[in-house]
């Protein structure tokens, strides 16, 4: 079964996303282009949804993993809010409709000027990752003639022994407050005077596909919360991020909606039952339902490895370059000629740059073939390098392709570049 199924399927050899032709929409947006299904999308949304029935609730979207207007438009109109990390993302969230009450700012290096935008705009939350980013935030607040509602996002330090998938959630990361200092920084945090202390955040890493480690973390989490409302310091929410991982290749991830189960289970039987629970999710939320359509431009067969040449790049798709993701790669017409392997590899000057490696293709100069699961980390962590206008994305909702990005024009890339004077 493909990625991205039930909305991706082949039908008469032709590859299509919500029944609509994916050849045709590399036809006529052109190459390299994303395109994204909406009812995917939603999808994805509604298993976090069943599990969270009944319960007080805020979903975040955490945006960075995919921030097209159009796609937080369509979780801002399902209800959800997001998770933000930089002043940027907090003018795109507010630009899509996201209401500010719904938006929680994340992120280890929260500038001033960035502090103040969200103090302005009346976000809902701050997790907050340092003694130093508390004192700051609260100076910025007191400025402001406003008090900054602040969760903690601690460092549960869950053991990478048993669980080597995660990546954030350890003592030796730059992410949140150590477990150990935690209380003291709550502390901290109660006696400032331009603070509310609202609840507390963890968020253990991405692309997690077992339960324990949600299960862990959020233990470790609970045993805060006691001792930390212990000393009257009350935790009205509790934020357990977002890390779910999708299927690439052979993973089996949990389903979002057996995962949040699991961990309501736990909060029941620990007695926080009725705590209002906050969720990060981003990969989960939109990664299976996106592809990166791409045309082939050359062959070049070898006598040791054989290139197929495509238009789209590593600074349209980082992933396989940057952490060798592996990530399906479909023709999107079939051919009858046999399959043979290549490595798909883009344009740029770098022997990093490529898409996939060994894989079988029957494939021909001016076939359209799909990159799948690139809805999440794909346009987002997308860049100009070679000076490559980023690619078009292209929304498709309620069976209409909706272009929801313009491809970018080479004469924008140097707009704000100066000549020399003489
Ligand atoms: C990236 C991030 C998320 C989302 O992670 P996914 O793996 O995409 O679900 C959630 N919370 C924070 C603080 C993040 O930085």
């Amino acid at each position: 079964m493909l990625p991205g199924a039930p909305h991706l399927a082949r039908r008469a050899g032709a590859l299509q996303l919500d029944g609509v032709p994916l050849a045709a929409l590399a036809r006529r947006f052109g190459t390299p282009l994303y395109v994204y299904s909406q009812a995917a999308m939603l999808g994805a949304l509604a298993a976090y949804r069943r599990a969270l029935a009944g319960r007080p609730h805020l979903l975040c979207y955490a945006m960075k993993a995919n921030a097209n207007l159009a796609v937080l438009q369509t979780f801002a109109r399902a209800g959800c809010g997001v998770d933000i990390v930089s002043g940027g993302e907090l003018a795109r969230a507010l630009a899509a409709g996201v209401p500010a009450t719904r938006i929680v700012f994340s992120g280890v290096g929260k500038t001033r000027d960035e502090m103040r935008q969200a103090l302005d705009a009346g976000v809902r939350g701050f997790n907050v990752e340092s003694l130093g980013e508390l004192q700051r935030l609260s100076r910025v607040a007191v400025e402001a003639g406003a008090t900054a509602p602040v969760s903690l996002r601690v460092n549960p330090d869950v053991d990478a022994g048993t669980h080597p998938y995660i990546s954030t959630g350890l003592r030796d990361n730059k992410f949140g407050i150590a477990h150990d200092e935690a209380l003291d920084a709550y502390r901290a945090a109660a006696a400032l005077p331009g603070l509310r202390v609202t609840g507390i955040d963890c968020h253990i890493g991405s692309q997690i596909t077992q339960v324990e480690p949600f299960v862990d973390a959020l233990d470790r989490l609970l045993d805060l919360v006691e001792a930390v409302e212990a000393e009257g310091i009350a935790l009205a929410h509790i934020d357990v991020g977002g890390g779910l991982g999708i299927r690439y290749a052979e993973e089996s991830p949990p389903a979002a909606d057996e995962l949040v189960a699991r961990m309501l289970a736990r909060l029941d039987a620990r007695g926080f039952g009725g705590r209002e629970i906050l969720l990060e999710p981003g990969r989960s939320l939109v990664g299976n339902a996106g592809v990166l359509l791409t045309e082939v431009q050359y062959l070049k067969p070898g006598a040791a490895r054989s290139f197929c040449i495509v238009d789209a790049a590593m600074n349209d798709l980082v992933r396989p370059a940057m952490y060798q993701a592996w990530m399906a790669i479909e023709p999107c017409t079939e051919r009858a000629a046999p399959a043979r392997p290549w490595d798909v590899v883009g344009p740029v000057c770098e022997s990093g740059d490529w898409l996939g490696r060994d894989r079988r293709l029957a494939v021909e100069p001016g076939d359209v073939l799909a990159v799948l699961s690139a809805g999440a980390y794909g346009m987002t962590m997308a860049s100009n390098y070679n000076t490559r206008p980023r690619a078009a994305e292209v929304m498709i909702v309620d069976g209409e392709a909706v272009l929801v990005r313009e491809r970018e024009r080479v004469q924008d890339l140097f707009a704000g570049e100066r000549l020399l004077a003489g």
